[in-house]
């Protein structure tokens, strides 16, 4: 066994069963109905390993939503499934690899699975915002083989590069290797370098349909790259990595794509009661172009929720991580929150 897989970090997280779950970015909004539908109509024919051209048929469909062509995107289960792609393939043990600190946490867990040199360049804040210090990142991204930005980062749910061309390039063109932008709440930040990727072919772009699509458990995500890159990652694939109902959900999904809109407005909406009410409480919160935000504070939140029934996330001490869920979620989150600093403050 190699070492450095038995020292690894795992994926670590607290689940609950029942009540509210704001601690994994979900989307609160259950699959819409004709997805569903479609599905069903399929389950018969899961005994069997389904023709490629459910795969071919799904690539179609993601290339035509990003403008690019199909060559250029490599179908995956999930966001996760594309960010092993590129660790288990394009970075080898010993390799440097350069993130943000604080970012998505598999990027640590894979970098530590996979025995690489992990460089982390912290966060600025920023009033209400928090922001790269990017000449630092740049300055470390010299010698990496690898460097990720989740864009907008999470967890603080604020925009890093912004799709700023000058500033991929200058990443693009300083490593002797590759710069992952994870856009994995792209739908809700609007912003995308996908139209970047034929110019600079060591950019590489996570996707996923598991956030504004509504379809965590179905495992669809992508890479979108250069048609090089994508087509020798890709040998490492078979068309039966996504599942059956995961191809059915993602190519319904993407043959009608509208229904995004309606959730990215209504968590946009309750993001910004959110957002109000809980500096009402007075508490330390950053703006956020996800579907989540960002809270400082040195008390226990998290226990007493809990014990409400609310799950939030706790990433580093002193700060919280809460999801955007439906306005009832917001407002029993907001009671519940108003309810424990009264207790904390009386004591
Ligand atoms: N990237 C980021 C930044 C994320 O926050 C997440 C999920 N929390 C993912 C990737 C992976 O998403 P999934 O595998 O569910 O598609």
């Amino acid at each position: 066994m190699y070492p450095w897989l038995i020292e690894a970090e795992e994926y670590s997280f607290n689940d609950i069963n029942d009540g509210i779950r704001l601690h994994l970015n979900e989307s609160p909004f259950p699959p819409p109905d004709f997805i569903i539908e479609e599905v069903k109509k399929y389950l018969h024919l899961g005994n069997r390993y389904q023709h490629p051209s459910l795969l071919e048929r799904l690539r179609e469909l993601m290339a035509e939503y990003n403008r690019v062509e199909p060559k250029n995107i490599y179908p995956t289960p999930g966001g996760d499934g594309a960010l092993r792609a590129v660790f288990y393939n394009l970075i080898q043990t010993g390799d440097k690899v350069v993130i943000n600190n604080p970012s998505y946490s598999m990027y640590k867990v894979y970098a530590s699975v996979r025995g690489l040199k992990l460089t982390r360049v912290n966060l600025i804040e920023n009033d209400n915002w928090w922001k790269m210090n990017f000449e630092k990142f740049l300055d470390e991204a010299k010698n990496a083989r690898l460097v990720i930005i989740d864009d907008p980062n999470n967890p603080t749910g604020s925009p890093m590069l912004k799709a700023e061309e000058d500033k991929v390039r200058a990443l693009a063109e300083s490593i002797n290797g590759f710069i992952l932008i994870d856009e994995a709440y792209y739908e809700f930040s609007g912003y995308t370098v996908a139209k970047l990727i034929n110019k600079y072919p060591n950019l590489l772009i996570v996707r996923t349909l598991s956030k504004a699509f509504s379809l965590a458990s179905y495992r669809v995500g992508y890479l979108i790259g250069n048609e090089e890159v994508i087509k020798n990652l890709m040998k490492g694939a078979t068309p039966f990595d996504i599942s059956l109902p995961g191809y059915i959900a993602g190519i319904t999904a993407l043959e009608n794509p509208s229904y995004v809109r309606k959730i990215v407005e209504e968590i946009t909406k309750n993001r910004e009661y959110l957002l109000n009410g809980l500096r009402k409480l007075g508490l330390k919160v950053y703006n956020s172009l996800t579907n989540f935000v960002f809270v400082k504070d040195e008390r226990d939140l998290l226990s007493p929720l809990l014990n409400k029934g609310v799950a939030i996330r706790k990433p580093i001490i002193g700060y919280y991580r809460i999801s955007v869920g439906t306005k009832e979620q917001v407002d029993a989150l907001l009671k519940y929150l108003g309810e424990i600093i009264e207790n904390s403050n009386s004591k």
